[in-house]
């Protein structure tokens, strides 16, 4: 089914998955989709590629198909084109087809400077209408930013070009991590101004590990709240209290979303079960 149905009946409550690095073995990432249904999402997203490459590809489609197939839970699988030609993402979309998954989040992916990138796509918007006029059944969503694309030269120039990913045929946004729940509303805001009404959902990270939030930021921008900064200070190099404190936050920002009628909320569960359940059960009666 389309994803963007979903939201006509109730505020979405989905998670974000990777493909384990393949030194790291797939018995984990089972094990965690394994936990991660359990908790019934109305979907779970799952990653492609280090680096947009495409390298865990096989992964994606494999991780997405036991979703949908085995524990029927609707799937997204998230492409990027950057690295692929019109040739490979035929072969994806194949792929695809032949498992019966029918959600794809369009994404250009980010620059790499170990892979030579391809001609044949620039922008996320451009593979999103290659998929749709291939006329498979897909269904396609998009990336959105609501503290701005770190490439893009402004929010205006931003918004202009997510109205072209739209345009294109995407019809659900996932929006980048953030910590700031202003942030957000702003940027909603701006995105229904600009005449762009598909759902969109707010893209949640669970702040666990003070490292790893930090290597985060300086890859995505999101910035860090005072109320934040003070979590991580005081917790930041006690790991239980940081994921405590963590999931906390991130619930904190669930329920002043949900309160604001956001369209639906997206946990990129780190494969984290465990944050991801806490998290589930805290907002079980707040999300409907
Ligand atoms: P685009 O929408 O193409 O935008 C990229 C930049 O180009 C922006 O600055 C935009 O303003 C500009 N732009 C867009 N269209 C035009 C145009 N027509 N003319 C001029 N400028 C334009 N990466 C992965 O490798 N694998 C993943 O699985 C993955 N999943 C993600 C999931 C989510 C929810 C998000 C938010 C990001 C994800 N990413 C993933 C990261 C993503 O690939 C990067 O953020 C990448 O830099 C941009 O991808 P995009 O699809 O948003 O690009």
């Amino acid at each position: 089914m389309n994803i963007a149905e979903l939201f006509k009946e109730k505020t979405v409550f989905s998670f974000e998955v990777f493909p384990p690095k393949k030194e790291s073995g797939v018995e984990t990432i089972y094990q965690t989709l394994k936990d991660l249904k359990d908790l019934r999402p109305d979907f779970i997203s799952v990653t492609y590629g280090a680096g947009g490459t495409g390298v865990a590809n096989a992964t994606t489609i494999d991780l997405c198909s036991k979703i949908k197939n085995e524990y029927h839970i609707e799937t997204i699988a998230h492409l990027s084109c950057l690295y692929n030609t019109k040739e490979s993402v035929d072969k994806i979309l194949e792929q695809l087809k032949a498992k019966g998954i029918e959600n794809i989040l369009a994404l250009r992916g980010d620059v790499n400077p170990d892979y030579e990138v391809k001609k044949d796509f620039q922008y996320a918007s451009d593979l999103t209408e290659y998929i749709l006029a291939k006329n498979m059944g897909f269904y396609v969503s998009g990336a959105c930013y609501p503290e701005v694309h770190q490439e893009a030269e402004n929010m205006v120039e931003d918004i202009k070009n997510l109205k072209k990913k739209v345009e294109a045929g995407a019809d659900h946004l996932i929006s980048q991590l953030f910590f700031d729940n202003h942030a957000f509303y702003d940027f909603i805001e701006k995105v229904r101004i600009a005449g762009i009404d598909v759902p969109v959902e707010a893209g949640i990270m669970p702040v666990t590990n003070k490292k790893q939030i930090e290597r985060m930021v300086s890859m995505c921008g999101a910035s860090i709240p005072a109320k934040l900064s003070k979590v991580l200070q005081k917790f930041g190099d006690d790991p239980i209290a940081m994921r405590d404190a963590g999931i906390s936050y991130a619930v904190d920002q669930i329920v002043d979303l949900v309160a604001n009628g956001v369209d639906g909320v997206h946990i990129y569960t780190m494969n984290d079960p465990y944050v991801a359940k806490r998290i589930s059960d805290s907002v079980e009666n707040i999300i409907k």
